[in-house]
């Protein structure tokens, strides 16, 4: 049972698997959201041959329920934890803004910053926060949903963000925006095991994430005396389970595609 609307509608997806893009670029609001939302795609795009590059935009400070954790020490643990994450999917070495984790908005200044990103990087796939899912409460991920459908209108269009032409760069046009978290998915990346075990192994990578995201939200579902480790496994294979049955396979990750307006 989800807090969140069945993004999965009657009927399966409108479309399924893009050509593999040349460049993937994904933007998040904190270490692990790319992995759990879309951590099989990126590792199976990363193994035909994409060059996966992560933008992550707040420093992950808020990230611990331990009142006594150093802040710095934390933001350190969790780049650390983002570089190894990215490193298991085969991605590049992730782009950190380090804003600050819980105060992220989507102002003008944070727009340019991510338009920045995507003029330097020049994606054909943008991959992001759905900024529309509704009863999300994270405030970081509107706002980081925001940016990312912000920043690539800024890119693409030559009167936003003149000084960075100025500065050399030249707008981009992606070819897709995918949102994962969708509040209604119209398509589906259909993934191996191959590319679910990478994926495994990535959320294996924040282990300081570990008693807060994972074994707590598998502890407060699951059977009493369960293994909580497969309990968790058995709870992450069911979030690629859950979608490939919608979209008639074994193993797939929803998304909103939105390529028209682009
Ligand atoms: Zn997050």
């Amino acid at each position: 049972m989800s807090d969140l609307v069945d993004p999965l509608p009657p009927g399966g997806p409108t479309s399924r698997d893009l050509p593999t893009p040349d460049r993937a670029l994904v933007i998040v609001a904190h270490p692990d959201d790319a992995e759990f939302q879309a951590g099989a795609t990126l590792a199976k795009w990363a193994a035909a041959g994409c060059r996966v590059t992560h933008l992550v935009l707040t420093d992950g400070s808020k990230g611990t329920w331990d009142p006594d954790q150093d802040p710095a020490a934390l933001v350190a643990a969790r780049h650390d934890e983002q570089r190894a994450a990215a490193t298991v999917l085969g991605a590049e070495d992730p782009i950190f803004l380090d804003l600050i984790d819980g105060e992220l908005v989507s102002g003008i200044v944070e727009r340019g910053r991510v338009a920045e990103v995507i003029r330097r990087v020049r994606p054909d796939v943008v991959v992001g926060h759905d900024p529309w899912t509704r009863y999300r409460l994270h405030p970081d991920h509107h706002a980081a949903g925001r940016l990312c459908v912000e920043g690539v209108v800024a890119a693409r269009d030559p009167g936003f963000h003149r000084e960075q032409l100025a500065a050399g760069l030249t707008p981009h046009r992606p070819d897709a925006l995918l949102l994962f978290e969708p509040d209604v998915a119209n398509h589906a990346e259909t993934v191996g095991e191959t590319d679910h075990a990478r994926r495994l192994g990535a959320l294996g990578a924040f282990s300081s994430q570990i008693a807060t995201t994972h074994l707590y939200k598998v502890e407060s579902g699951a059977e009493p005396g369960a293994d909580p480790a497969e309990a968790w496994h058995a709870r992450e294979r069911e979030r690629l389970a859950t979608p490939g049955r919608w979209a008639g396979c074994e193993l797939a990750e929803p998304f909103r595609l939105i390529v028209d307006q682009l």
